[in-house]
Order: structure tokens, then C-alpha cells, then sequence
């Protein structure tokens, strides 16, 4: 399990660090919004942890970016406010929770192990984008109601699409992430490309508005909207 911390005080940032990685996750730490926000776009985490007094762009702002980008990540803030109204404008902005420092690290562990378990409860079981959609149990995807067939590794590819939907994908992340190609001596780009083309012929050639976008030199994105 990967959690993120985004917290601007170094000493807090630390201890946060340190205590997690004790329980055995995976952490890493974004001193600024930007940061944060560059790492969230580049790596793929279970939960955030989001201090709300940042320098420049502050926490409720990276959050709402986070909940328009359509990132269904746990967000829970962390923060020295403890106003009734920002609570209600934190929770407002799309976190899943709140804890007010100084906090006792037990209540802070007990929070995350809820929310990864919502979170992957939430994850397993459908993945959607406009008319698109998966049954992940089931295997099936369809597309305006209409089933389309897909092959195993299309059906792969599709999820990662899925999952990441929103975002710039490049042909390295599939090389590693669907076809666990880590090898980068070997480039398989003309053989993602060929299964891109394939599946695109199922999933968009048929329909008006398309999904899978090609970002010339970077990758794709899977979106409603054209880059
Ligand atoms: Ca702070």
C-alpha cells in the first residue's frame, strides 16, 4: 500500500514518514502542492495525506483539482485548522476525512486502514468513462449497453486506460505496467501501438465521440475530452 504525504513542514513530514513506513507502507513526501500534484500525476497511490496550509497552491485547492482530474484516490487532510467551516469546505472539496493536529498517530492509522479498505472495495469491482464500461469480475466491457469482445491483453490495457483515465499514459508505463516489460532494452512500442489500434477499432471506431487519444510523442490519453 502507497500513501502520499503532502505536508509542508519538514520535521512533521518526516515523523509522518518514518511512523508509516514502521507499519509497512510505502511513502513518499511532497513538500509543495506542485510536488504533490507531480507525483499523484506520475505515480499511482493508495491514499493521500494532505496538510491544507501549503505554500502556493494550498490543500483545498490541489484538492479540488484532484476531484475535477477525476482521481478517485482517499484524500485525508490533515491539518492545524479546526474551524467547524473548514471542516464542511475540506470535506466540501472531496476528502474522505479530517484530522485536526495534533492527533494521536494510532487514530491517524486506524482512519487509513478504513479508508484504503473503502478505497479497494470501491476499486475492484467497476470502471467507467462516459459510455464505457467495465465489469472487472465479470470480465466484460460494453460500450452504450453493446458487449464488446475484447482479448486478454486488450482487456488489460483497457483497465490500465481506465484506471488512469484522464491522464497522460506513455508508452513507457504500459511497457512496464501491462506487459511487465521492464527490460528497457527491448522497446516494444510498435506492438502497444499495434494492440492500441486494435482495441481502438472496438472501442471507439463504432462510436461518435472517442475515448483513446493519442498525445503525439508522449502517449495517450484516455478521456471524454481532447487534449
Ligand atoms: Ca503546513
Amino acid at each position: 500500500m502507497k500513501i502520499l504525504v503532502i505536508e509542508d513542514e519538514h520535521k512533521v513530514a518526516e515523523a509522518l514518514k518514518e511512523g508509516l513506513e514502521h507499519e509497512s507502507y510505502a511513502v513518499d513526501i511532497a513538500h509543495t502542492g506542485e510536488d504533490g500534484f507531480f507525483l499523484l500525476n506520475s505515480k499511482q497511490y493508495n491514499l493521500l495525506l494532505l496538510d491544507l496550509m501549503l505554500p502556493g497552491r494550498d490543500g483545498i485547492e490541489i484538492l479540488k483539482t484532484i476531484r475535477d482530474k477525476k482521481l478517485d484516490i482517499p484524500v485525508l487532510i490533515l491539518t492545524a485548522r479546526d474551524t467547524v467551516e473548514d471542516r464542511v469546505l475540506g470535506l466540501d472539496s472531496g476528502a474522505d476525512d479530517y484530522l485536526v493536529k495534533p492527533f494521536a498517530f494510532p487514530e491517524l492509522l486506524a482512519r487509513i486502514r478504513v479508508l484504503l479498505k473503502r478505497g479497494k472495495e470501491k476499486q475492484t469491482s467497476r470502471l467507467q468513462l462516459a459510455d464505457l464500461e467495465m465489469d472487472l469480475i465479470k470480465r466484460k466491457v460494453k460500450r452504450s449497453g453493446k458487449d464488446i469482445a475484447l482479448t486478454l491483453r486488450e482487456f488489460d490495457l483497457l483497465e490500465y486506460l481506465l484506471r488512469n483515465q484522464n491522464q497522460i499514459v506513455s508508452r513507457e508505463m504500459l511497457a512496464a505496467d501491462v506487459w511487465k516489460e521492464t527490460n528497457r532494452a527491448t522497446p516494444i512500442d510498435n506492438l502497444i501501438d499495434v494492440h492500441i489500434a486494435r482495441m481502438r477499432r472496438k472501442i471507439d471506431d463504432p462510436f461518435e465521440t472517442k475515448l483513446l487519444h493519442t498525445v503525439r510523442g508522449v502517449g495517450f490519453i484516455f478521456s471524454e475530452d481532447t487534449p
